[in-house]
């Protein structure tokens, strides 16, 4: 099912050829993306585009989704099988994406003006975790925790902040944070406040499925993730909630329902309607590739690609906030290096290292144009690149910095890339 675009679409499918030529050619170093394999993208170009299934499984509205609802509770049993869930959980692959997926939490669990615990976006938390600029910021009364001089959570800060506070919700997961993250002392913070405990794993859920990040499950009342970064499936995201925790008191129409039932009617049809089959098709086929054990070596290369780059950036005399990494992602403080982040971002993206400039714990650069950059190896892991290859990454980096005539640099980029294919 190939070559059709190029008969009747000329336009689209030349930018699109461009776009997996930008791909192939260039190092990806966002720490959010990754590159879904092709048996997902041929899911997502099926023909479970052409359907309509507002509902559940067995309660759809329209007729002709017997397929659909095996489809839809294969990703779901999948799902559960790959984080290791019992039947006290309740899986919804039907978020459109992970804000979505994050909104629709909040309206099941909080009323307007609640109050939420969370991570600041400038420390490294989600712009849906509260930021004045988006929903969950106008909406609801976010208080935010940051991280310590050393780039590091302060959970003694965080459970000051419940105490006094009293939020309904407490929120970890995060979209910047390069440290392994205890969600054991997130958990008891949030029991010792009542308030319900809330994991949005976005960026983790890959290593916390290859078993190199602890798991959430253990605590939380709430997961939330997208599929499209670490996990390597196409973009979309599921919600994790549990059937044995009650909505507090008061808090709907209806009294005794469970945490799992608000969110899965907040999901639909309180925000959506028609889920995207394919993209649901697409989820189950990236959660049975996470269940090999290949997978396995893969999310472990992640962090170790991730813990190498770190130490060879640092020979070459960066600064890397908290010291370093124990995850996918590192953050290198560009301050000493008299280069704003979106001017590394710029002349990086010349050399064919394609990045994106983040905030530094206590940035005194203002956020569109901070002082550092974010680092991600789940892409180029994908590709096949190892440590090797991540000495050779720090070396261009550097020399992208530090140097001119980035256009030679490019070229050692393009050799580099045209040993790992971008696309398997
Ligand atoms: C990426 C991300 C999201 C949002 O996902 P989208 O699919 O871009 O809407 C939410 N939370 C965290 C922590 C993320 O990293």
């Amino acid at each position: 099912m190939t070559g059709y675009l190029k008969k009747t679409d000329q336009e689209v499918a030349r930018l699109i050829a461009a776009e997996a030529k930008r791909q192939q050619e260039t190092i990806n170093l966002i720490a959010s993306e990754n590159i879904a394999s092709l048996a997902v993208r041929e899911a997502l170009g099926s023909a479970l585009t052409n359907k309509y299934s507002e509902g559940y499984a067995g309660k759809r509205y329209y007729a002709g989704n017997a397929v659909i609802d095996e489809i839809e509770e294969l990703a779901k049993a999948r799902a559960r099988k790959l984080f290791g869930l019992g039947k006290n959980w309740s899986v919804n692959v039907q978020p459109l994406s992970g804000s979505p997926a994050n909104m629709a939490v909040y309206f099941a669990l909080l009323k307007p003006g609640d109050k939420f615990l969370a991570m600041s976006l400038s420390s490294g938390g989600h712009l849906t975790h509260g930021d004045p600029a988006s929903f969950s910021g106008k909406l609801f009364s976010p208080i935010h925790y940051g991280v310590g001089k050393d780039g590091r959570i302060d959970y003694e800060e965080v459970r000051r902040l419940a105490v006094r506070e009293k939020p309904k919700l407490v929120l970890a997961g995060f979209t910047a944070y390069p440290r392994t993250i205890d969600f054991k002392k997130f958990g008891e913070i949030a029991r010792e406040v009542g308030a319900y405990f809330m994991v949005d794993m976005a960026h983790i859920a890959g290593l916390v499925a290859a078993g190199v990040h602890p798991s959430p499950f253990p605590y939380a009342d709430v997961v939330t993730t997208t599929t499209h970064k670490s996990l390597r499936g196409p973009r979309g995201a599921i919600i994790f909630s549990r059937i044995d925790r009650m909505l507090k008191s008061g808090e709907s129409g209806e009294k005794e329902m469970t945490i799992a039932r608000a969110i899965n009617r907040a999901v639909f049809p309180g925000l959506q309607g028609g889920p995207h089959d394919n993209q649901t098709a697409a989820i189950a086929v990236c959660l049975k590739e996470a269940m090999k054990p290949a997978f396995k070596t893969y999310g472990k290369q992640i962090v170790e690609n991730a813990a190498a780059l770190a130490a060879a950036l640092q020979k070459h005399g960066f600064h890397i906030v908290s010291g370093g990494t124990d995850n996918h992602l590192l953050l290198v403080d560009l301050t000493d290096k008299n280069i704003s982040g979106l001017e590394a971002q710029t002349r990086l993206e010349e050399a064919g290292i394609i990045t994106s400039r983040t905030m530094i714990p206590y940035d005194p650069r203002p956020p569109f144009d901070p002082s550092g950059i974010r680092l991600g190896t789940p892409a180029v892991t994908t590709r096949g690149m190892k440590e090797k290859e991540m000495v050779q990454i720090a070396h261009l980096i550097h020399e992208a910095l530090t140097g001119k005539g980035n256009s030679a640099i490019r070229k050692r980029v393009n050799l580099l890339c045209s040993r790992f294919p971008a696309e398997n």
